[in-house]
């Protein structure tokens, strides 16, 4: 994706969330990094974000380009006010909270799916372990029986059942750790 500008943004909130935009811009929560209990987690989650970046989910949905440029203009401008205070950056949290959610609530079962596949692969090719993909999904299936919110980012999902039995069907022939990304880009 030559003209993606990719950019990674730790957010300070319990959410159990991350997301993606248009662009290259992803955000993940500390609750969900706080979650993940190894670096290979960590990438099965950055991968499915990624993959619905490098798929353009969000793109598809909008019919301008304009709107998908706004769309990472006010990110970059809640990225920029990340370090401000509190009350600021409760503030932009807010307004990209708003932002977000539009694009998030409206992925498909079919691009949640792609997402996770493609995913698996971008972090199979990237050396991590894909399986863990499957670990943790299975920790965050446990983590979320108790909490009331809802994930904004996942909710679209069927259930975690069909994500980690789907997960359990694609990880193990996207185990080759001697893929290199431009063999498994699709
Ligand atoms: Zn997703």
């Amino acid at each position: 994706m030559p003209n993606a500008q990719w950019e990674f943004v730790v957010f300070e909130s319990d959410e159990l969330n991350a997301f993606a935009l248009p662009g290259g811009k992803v955000g993940v929560y500390t609750g969900l990094l706080n979650l993940a209990e190894s670096n290979d987690e960590l990438a099965a989650v950055m991968g499915h974000e990624i993959a619905h970046v490098s798929s353009r989910h969000s793109g598809e949905r909008y019919s301008s380009q304009i709107i998908a440029a706004g769309l990472s203009a006010t990110a970059d401008e809640v990225m920029k006010a990340k370090k401000v205070e509190d009350q600021k950056r409760q503030i932009a949290m807010a307004v990209f909270g708003g932002v977000a959610q539009g694009p998030m609530l409206k992925f498909s079962r079919d691009h949640e799916t792609e997402a996770d596949i493609i995913g698996v692969r971008f972090a199979a090719g990237a050396g991590y372990d894909p399986r863990a993909a499957i670990t943790f999904w299975q920790r965050m299936q446990k983590a979320n029986e108790g909490r009331a919110e809802p994930w904004i980012l996942l909710s679209t999902y069927p259930s975690n059942e069909t994500r980690i039995r789907q997960l359990q069907e694609i990880a193990p022939p996207s185990m080759s750790r001697s893929m290199r990304p431009h063999e498994i880009a699709i």
